[in-house]
């Protein structure tokens, strides 16, 4: 339990804001692509030797494709107690070089920079969090706190989920360091589930001019499904599919053998995931001298907005109440590895990192003066949780 009150922590964190700043340019300046091993192992050493200086146990998960994931353990006083993991990723979505054309600067009250706010600035917030309790409680944690920093999140988390799983069954709650939502800061109760899918068509070439007849166009065939597809949106229920990319044919004097179409898939519920699996796998051609083929699955389920996410966010809303703000909360269509650890049952609430805009984009930014009180947001989480 913290000596300090929640003002005074905030004031902490508001005093601290500069470093805060300092320590979020240090990472947005290590450029780490999730397809660059070497630049996420890099992020890793440099987070290793930072939390290893605040007294963090390092354990790297070593991975061989992508970075290495890096699970840092603050031991605490109730040591019996589970730990709380924080959750976050130190890779980005923006290729080596970027820093260069993007640089990380400060302006209008902002900081901007490749991967920033989606979620440099996270990590950094995690940091001083940390910090700053161990500062105001001689040193050590009131309970067992666990940070985990993946390596492949922007790249659907294969070789992390199962570190992120496991450690999450042994955790008493989840805070994920995902970016708010939105400028008003909101929290996020519910995310989809996201899965891809393809749809593979196979018909028969024909020369168009001589052969027309003998050609089964597999382009026809692909716009039939497509339209298939679609009929299978049902927005109130939270179930989208969106056929991002479709293409077919070699030439246009040729009738297409083969066409090919990438769905994104999305549901709110967990209970939809079986529903539009079976039916998008029992599609059946129109044309019969085609054939069809769809492979894919959910590889995100659902983070759904269960009564132990219910009662996170009602925490959280109380620590901002006596920050004197007014914390709400947001259901998103996007993932993050939060889905993976509310579908274990564990609660969870997700969006505790930067305030900002632009994730993924060239206006990436946090908003710098929330920074105080997201850290203070944080860390009384992990005091009350
Ligand atoms: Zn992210």
């Amino acid at each position: 339990m913290s000596l300090l009150s929640p003002a005074e922590q905030l004031r902490h964190f508001q005093r601290r804001q500069k470093e805060i700043v300092e320590t979020i340019r240090q990472l947005v300046e290590l450029e780490s692509p999730s397809d660059v091993k070497q630049s996420v192992d890099r992020v890793g050493t440099v987070l290793a030797s930072r939390f290893g200086e605040l007294g963090g146990k390092i354990k790297v998960h070593l991975a061989e494709k992508h970075g290495n994931h890096l699970q840092i353990d603050f031991r605490a006083r109730a040591d019996k107690r589970k730990p709380i993991l924080l959750l976050g990723h130190m890779d980005t979505v923006y290729p080596i070089g970027t820093i260069s054309k993007m640089p990380c600067r400060v302006s209008k009250g902002k900081v901007f920079g490749p991967g920033v706010l989606d979620m440099k600035a996270g990590i950094a917030l995690a940091f001083h969090a940390i910090e700053g309790m161990l500062a105001w409680n001689d040193g050590r944690l009131c309970w067992p706190v666990t940070l985990l920093l993946v390596s492949d999140e922007e790249v659907g988390s294969a070789s992390s989920r199962p570190v992120t799983e496991k450690l999450a069954h042994d955790a008493s709650a989840v805070l994920v360091l995902e970016p708010a939502y939105g400028l008003p800061g909101a929290v996020k109760t519910a995310r989809k589930g996201v899965g891809e899918y393809t749809i593979q068509i196979t018909g028969v070439a024909a020369h168009s001019g001589l052969d027309f007849e003998k050609g089964q166009s597999a382009v026809i065939e692909l716009a039939h499904q497509i339209l298939k597809i679609s009929k299978l949106v049902d927005t109130k229920a939270g179930v989208t599919l969106n056929v991002g990319k479709a293409s077919g044919g070699t030439r246009t004097n040729v009738v297409p053998a083969t066409a090919t179409a990438s769905i994104d898939v999305r549901v709110a519920s967990a209970s939809d995931i079986k529903a539009i699996d079976a039916r998008l796998k029992a599609m059946k051609p129109e044309n019969p001298r085609c054939s069809i083929s769809i492979t894919g699955k959910i590889n995100r389920p659902p983070l759904e907005r269960t009564e132990g996410v219910a009662t996170l966010y009602g925490k959280a809303r109380e620590i901002a109440s006596q920050l004197g703000w007014n914390l709400e909360e947001a259901a998103v269509g996007g993932g993050s590895d939060g889905n993976f650890t509310a579908a274990l049952g564990i609660p969870t609430l997700d969006g505790l990192g930067a305030v900002g805009e632009g994730a993924h984009a060239e206006h990436e930014s946090v908003v710098i003066e929330e920074l105080p009180r997201r850290a203070a947001l944080l860390a009384g989480l992990i005091a009350t949780v």
